[in-house]
């Protein structure tokens, strides 16, 4: 069977407009600015392959030109020393700007990537929008401490009076990935602004559109020159130069584990500060008690929103024996359920995977899953005009190492598996490289808060997964990052801490 995805233009007009552009260049020092060595790149619509246009593509001399403006910008002073109130009404504005522009931002995500409209217009945007007004509150929450000391060697008739203060850590490099684009770079925008940070920002290739959009708000928004540079273009030029780069403090990654630890070796030149936010495999546990009308949907939104391009996608599917079954026949049924189609459909509730490239990849990884004695309970295939739908697929019957329980798919695939106990969870659920996020289905709140105190896991969720606030912490353990976005924490990324010691 094939899939008829319709032809849709999209119907606001200003993202007509920005896509009838012939060319997007980089944003350096407030100026919008040709490549130096004039290259592009085209961009596609995943769901039907028809192209976007060009994209610049900024490559080592771009990123050292950005990075000079963000240097001289930083040095200068007017955005460091601004008062905190002015940074944050900034970014107060900058989430206006955004809420304004919200339906041309989520269609112009939609053709970019793929998602279906609702899911930006929703969820993500509203998403970035709390991130932007979350760290103007933040901005001026920038505190230092003073400490009583005991040094025994001060001069006798004085006092020592110390303090810290927190001061911007410098230029930041964000290189950021493809499945959320408009809040993933809120995530990273947000903080690094309110902390007084001046920025260069590196999309992904796939999903250059929305950051130029949010990089035209920024300058409505009255940011000043260097503060904010864009620099599009491909992972292995412009964002390896970027993190490389001995003029860039910091880098806040957000992408596949495998390119964070380039990154590393990267960063290594200069030392500079890393926080990386990286893949997972993470796991959905549903216990024998759980309250299966909602455990049910919750363990296929799960894996399927966003057709499983979630960095916390619940992919592994564990579940008690004795109500494997009745889950894994819910769980194929809403499979089964899901209109695929085109994202600026609203009838469409799941849309491509971001490439062909991607797509071809998962459907690799359930042919490996095949290959390795797992079955099909439903979905598997490969559709759609430019082959980037991939359906909603349940496999069982995985062994612990096999490739599909192991590694991230990062597209609509769950591995199911049954579980005899409780006990047994712990270490089932810790089997794995990763440790971005897990959940806990169960009514019995000692198993459920147990549980979340033995899972080594940046988050952990009970009766619930994908759940986000600005508010909240959000990164992995092990192989799944450095350091945590969003949360007040995530202002300490983008902070040093200066000890002042005075005898006075
Ligand atoms: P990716 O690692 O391939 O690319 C991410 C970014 O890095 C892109 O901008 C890319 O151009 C750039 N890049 C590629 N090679 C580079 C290099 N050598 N040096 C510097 N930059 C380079 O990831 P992806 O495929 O775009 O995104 C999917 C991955 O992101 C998944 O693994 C997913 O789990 C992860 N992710 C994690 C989180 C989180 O919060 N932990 C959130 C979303 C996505």
């Amino acid at each position: 069977m094939t899939l008829e995805v319709a032809t849709l233009e999209p119907g606001i007009d200003a993202t007509r407009r920005f896509l009838a552009r012939p060319q997007r260049r980089l944003l350096i020092d407030n100026e919008w600015v040709e490549p130096a060595a004039g290259r592009s790149f085209e961009t596609f619509n995943p769901a039907t392959g028809a192209s976007l246009g060009r994209v610049a593509a900024g490559e080592a001399v771009d990123i050292d030109r950005a990075v000079a403006a963000a240097r001289r910008a930083f040095e200068a002073g007017a955005w460091r020393d601004m008062l905190p109130m002015q940074r944050a009404q900034l970014l107060w504005k900058m989430a206006d700007l955004i809420e304004q522009h919200i339906d041309e931002l989520a269609e112009l995500e939609t053709v970019d990537q793929g998602k279906p409209v609702w899911i930006g217009r929703q969820a993500e945007i509203p998403g970035a929008v709390e991130q932007f007004r979350y760290f103007a509150g933040q901005a001026m929450r920038i505190e230092g401490t003073t400490i009583p000391t005991s040094i025994s060697y001060q001069p006798a008739d004085k006092q020592i009076f110390a303090y810290t203060a927190k001061e911007p850590i410098g230029v930041v490099g964000a290189i950021v990935p493809w499945n959320s684009p408009i809040v993933l770079t809120a995530l990273k925008i947000a903080p690094a602004l309110a902390a007084g940070c001046t920025m260069v920002l590196k999309p992904a290739e796939d999903t250059s559109l929305t950051a130029i959009r949010l990089a035209e708000l920024l300058l409505e928004a009255g940011i000043p020159p260097g503060v904010f540079n864009l620099v599009t273009g491909l992972g292995e030029t412009a964002g390896a130069a970027l993190a490389a780069h001995p003029g860039v403090d910091k880098i806040a990654f957000t992408g596949s584990t495998q390119v964070g630890k380039r990154i590393v070796a990267a960063a290594g030149g200069n030392l500079k500060k890393l926080t990386l936010e990286l893949g997972g495999k993470s796991p959905v546990v549903v216990l024998d008690d759980a309250d299966l009308e909602l455990a049910i949907p919750g363990a296929a939104n799960a894996i399927f929103f966003n057709s499983g391009q979630v960095c916390v996608a619940g992919s592994r599917l564990y579940v008690h024996e004795r109500i494997f079954d009745r889950v894994l026949e819910g769980v194929a049924a809403c499979a089964r359920g899901i209109r695929l189609g085109n994202g600026l459909d609203p009838a469409t509730q799941m849309g491509p995977v971001v490439s062909r490239k991607q797509a071809d990849r998962i459907a690799g990884y359930i042919a490996s899953g095949r290959a390795e004695g797992a079955s099909v309970l439903t979905g598997g295939r490969q559709l759609g005009p430019a082959g980037t739908f991939i359906e909603p697929t349940v496999l069982v019957g995985a062994v612990p190492s096999a490739k599909v329980v192991r590694e991230e798919i990062f597209g609509p695939v769950v591995v199911a598996t049954p579980i005899r106990s409780a006990e047994d969870v712990p270490a089932i659920a810790n089997d794995t490289d990763y440790g971005l996020a897990a959940s806990v289905w169960t009514h019995n709140l000692s198993t459920a808060h147990r549980l979340a105190a033995r899972i080594r896991a940046g988050t952990v969720w009970i009766n619930c997964h994908s759940m986000y606030d600005a508010s909240l912490p959000m990164g992995g353990m092990k192989q799944s990052g450095w350091g945590r976005d969003s949360g007040h924490q995530a202002l300490e990324n983008f902070l040093e801490t200066k000890t002042v010691c005075a005898v006075i």
